[in-house]
């Protein structure tokens, strides 16, 4: 998945591993962004849940209830 910092501009890749895990501690703490930091000017971008569930693996985003 790919980042585009609003700040600077600069494009980074999210990993697969790093887009469940953020996935999970969106749910343990019911926010509706994961904070990720740039890593060339450390501004922090917000990922909103959707983008993520987006990009991450199926079984992932079978596991939470259809919004329906
Ligand atoms: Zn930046």
């Amino acid at each position: 998945m790919q980042i585009r910092c609003y700040r600077c501009g600069w494009s980074f890749a999210l990993k697969r591993d790093e887009i469940v895990f953020a996935l999970e501690g969106l749910e343990e703490s019911d926010a509706a962004h994961y904070d990720v930091r740039c890593p060339s000017c450390r501004q922090t971008n917000k990922i909103s849940r959707d983008q993520l569930k987006k990009f991450a693996p199926r079984e992932e985003v079978e596991k939470e209830k259809p919004e329906e």
